[in-house]
């Protein structure tokens, strides 16, 4: 099922879908976040689907649907990183949405989608699909693909194979080549309205808030991961101690030593900090020129620490103690 926020992209391609018109190349994108694989994992699954309902959303039940729910449905095919052609179940995530959550089998993530993989694709999608219905192929991220890739699927746009659907789903569309781009059928995912995430938000999560949804760009799925792993809380922590330094309950260098204890973290704290100062802004609160400077500091703090160029203890020190004069 698309997302309660998708309703008018899935009007789109099902509308084209039933008047056999469906174009063959597609590039989804939108931040990260607000639903763009969940779109086209019920997107493919209609497509392969064996008996779709009047919303053209797949039944669940037929042997296609099964296929795809556990990931081995020999006419889909997602190009990732690792060059794994198949569609992997990941367990924790198996069956949301009733079907599969594709994702690199392997846990060496190579840094490119290699042409390799490409070409054996599309060597396989020379051949005529295996159950005489739609071929859907997924290239996730599509601004991952090496110049190769992209030289290679270009050419499987301009001379599609028959009943075949490229969809290239990626954050960053101005990463793909302009031919590629222009081949392509344009499909947009906007960050929803915060009533409709949120409420969403709250089905899913009950113990969700708009607090870690504003943290979170506005972007209900990557709400929802911090929720699921638990970074929700840990950023409820962080959130914590910044706000008992500024109403001075704690010392700040005691909690400069707890937020820059792990350097992986220290780094995210101060994104969740600035993302808090930015909200501050946008809800109307008070913008001094010292908050100005603050958020200045900050930002050249986070640049150092990513830079390896500074020591985290000290630096949170620094910050926590104009922090704790700034609420002053
Ligand atoms: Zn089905």
């Amino acid at each position: 099922m698309p997302l309660p926020w998708q309703a008018s992209q899935w009007q789109t391609v099902t509308a084209a879908q039933q008047r056999e018109q469906l174009h063959h190349a597609w590039l989804v994108s939108g931040s990260e976040g607000v639903g763009k694989r969940s779109f086209v994992r019920a997107w493919a699954a209609s497509l392969l689907c064996d008996q779709v309902d009047a919303q053209q959303q797949a039944c669940g039940a037929c042997n296609s649907c099964k296929m795809l729910a556990s990931g081995g449905h020999p006419d889909a095919h997602l190009l990732s990183n690792d060059g794994h052609l198949g569609l992997a179940t990941d367990p924790t995530l198996q069956n949301e949405d009733g079907l599969s959550y594709w994702t690199p089998k392997s846990t060496s993530m190579r840094r490119d989608i290699a042409v390799d993989a490409a070409r054996s694709l599309i060597d396989k999608l020379a051949i005529t699909s295996h159950r005489g219905g739609m071929r859907v192929v997924v290239i996730h991220p599509a601004s991952d693909m090496s110049d190769a890739t992209a030289n290679a699927l270009l050419k499987t746009i301009e001379e599609p194979p028959a009943r075949t659907v490229l969809l290239f789903v990626t954050v960053f569309p101005q990463g793909l080549k302009q031919t590629i781009r222009s081949r392509c059928q344009q499909l947009r995912f906007a960050v929803p309205s915060k009533g409709e995430a949120l409420s969403w938000l709250y089905g899913a999560h009950p113990d969700a808030d708009a607090v870690l949804l504003a943290e979170a760009g506005g972007a209900p799925l990557k709400a929802a991961a911090w929720l699921a792993s638990g970074e929700s809380k840990r950023r409820a922590l962080w959130r914590n101690t910044l706000q008992q330094v500024a109403e001075r309950k704690s010392d700040p260098l005691q909690a400069a030593a707890e937020l820059a204890r792990d350097k992986a973290e220290a780094g995210q704290v101060l994104r969740l900090w600035q993302t808090q100062m930015q909200l501050r802004l946008r809800e109307g609160g008070v913008w001094s020129a010292r908050h100005e400077s603050f958020h200045a500091l900050l930002l050249d703090g986070l640049r150092r620490l990513e830079d390896h160029n500074a020591n985290a203890q000290l630096l949170f020190e620094s910050l926590l103690l104009r922090w704790r004069l700034l609420a002053a």
